[in-house]
């Protein structure tokens, strides 16, 4: 049989954290946080879940979530957008992210990737019969337009871009956004997908969504997490919002893979919206970066800069001449830490010498991980 994935295996962040596990390591590699969740959500879950809640929702989603979604976004971004036509709740960003590609790309068209990439487009693109164009972002991981420019076709139909970014932590300035806008003009028939699942923690500045730029975002699919942006990965609940044309393609193929993301996240979370705090998650996330880089600035270990998400990236140069997986094996077995080896984003898979720790951990686990770090 025809595999349509030959090359995919399991994913980085499923092995690092086993092999964390396995070790018992402290485990800063899959981005997940380990602080306990909100009182707030506990007492809202418990609440209405002897409530008459488990029955399917709308397939779109459950109506009060949508229009809280709606009062985020206006609130955030200042864009008014409608509930029932360019909202879609979806089961994890990364299904919305499959989805988006999936409805939109045909066999055969392009599909534009700024590498390093998260591990869930090429194959998404590849599932669609699309052809993943990967083009290397700058060395400071800043959007290099020539290569963007270059790199499209007449068969470019889609370009992907992930801001704040996944695993560098890099933030698009306004200036980038204008220089994609000139060259986006001279090609109206590319869609942007914008996987912004880190929209609430952006440091240097608040961030700028697609849908404060009116001379893309109606061609534009946003896809946003819950997991992400309410410390609940596990939920799996995030969502998509596009204009109608798009959406109503979406919308048909999310019928037939999911219908409707399961009732009683929906439920607690539309509740939960009115209660939680958007604001204070850049500045309890600035501390932990904060805290971590100063735990293990005198490392061997080189910083990276961090502007946005809750990764940090690390060169090892000094310490190995080891590979990145190699070294994060290593760093398991021998020093009891678990980080993500950054090669696995890159298409051409080269060695960079290259870590990402995540630090969306308590701050004794990140004192505990920095006293292990310290001594490599
Ligand atoms: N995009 C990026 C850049 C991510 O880091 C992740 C991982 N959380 C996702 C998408 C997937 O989000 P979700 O867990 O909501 O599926
Ligand atoms: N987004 C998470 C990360 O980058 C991983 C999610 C997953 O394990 N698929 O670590």
């Amino acid at each position: 049989m025809m595999s349509k994935l030959p090359h995919t295996t399991a994913s980085i962040f499923s092995v690092m954290s086993q092999l964390a596990n396995e070790h018992e390591a402290i485990n800063l590699s899959q981005g997940f946080p380990n602080f306990p969740v909100d009182e707030r959500l506990l007492e809202i879950s418990g609440r209405l879940l002897k409530e008459n809640i488990h029955q399917y929702t709308p397939m779109a989603g459950l109506p009060s979530l949508l229009d809280k979604i709606a009062q985020l976004t206006l609130d955030n971004y200042h864009k008014k957008i409608s509930t029932t036509t360019e909202i879609l709740v979806t089961s994890g960003a990364t299904q919305g992210i499959f989805m988006a590609i999936n409805a939109l790309v045909d066999k055969g068209d392009e599909v534009i990737i700024l590498d390093p990439s998260y591990d869930s487009y090429e194959p998404s693109v590849l599932v669609a019969g699309g052809i993943p164009v990967r083009i290397s972002l700058n060395d400071d991981y800043t959007p290099n337009f020539n290569r963007i420019e270059t790199a499209i076709t007449s068969k470019t139909k889609m370009l992907i871009i992930n801001n704040p970014h996944n695993p560098t932590g890099k933030i698009w300035t306004i200036s980038d956004f204008e220089a994609l806008e000139l060259i986006l003009e001279k090609h109206p028939q590319i869609i942007i997908l914008s996987d912004e699942v880190y929209e609430y923690i952006s440091f240097l500045h608040p961030h700028i969504s697609f849908h404060t730029r009116p001379k893309l975002s109606n061609r534009t699919i946003i896809a946003s997490s819950f997991g992400k942006s309410l410390h609940i990965t596990g939920w799996k609940v995030g969502y998509l919002i596009t204009p109608e044309n798009l959406m109503s393609e979406i919308k048909k193929v999310h019928q037939f893979l999911v219908f409707s993301v399961n009732s009683f996240s929906q439920y607690v979370i539309s509740e939960y919206l009115d209660v939680a705090d958007f604001g204070g998650i850049a500045k309890m996330y600035r501390q932990k970066r904060d805290l971590f880089q100063n735990l293990i600035k005198d490392s061997r270990f080189e910083l990276l800069p961090c502007d946005g998400t809750y990764f940090q990236v690390v060169s090892y140069k000094n310490i190995s001449t080891q590979n990145d997986l190699e070294f994060a094996r290593e760093l398991i077995t021998k020093h009891e830490v678990a980080a993500i080896p950054i090669s696995v984003f890159h298409n051409d898979a080269a060695d960079r010498q290259m870590l990402r720790f995540c630090f969306a951990k308590t701050d004794e686990t990140l004192i505990a991980a920095a006293e292990k770090l310290n001594k490599v």
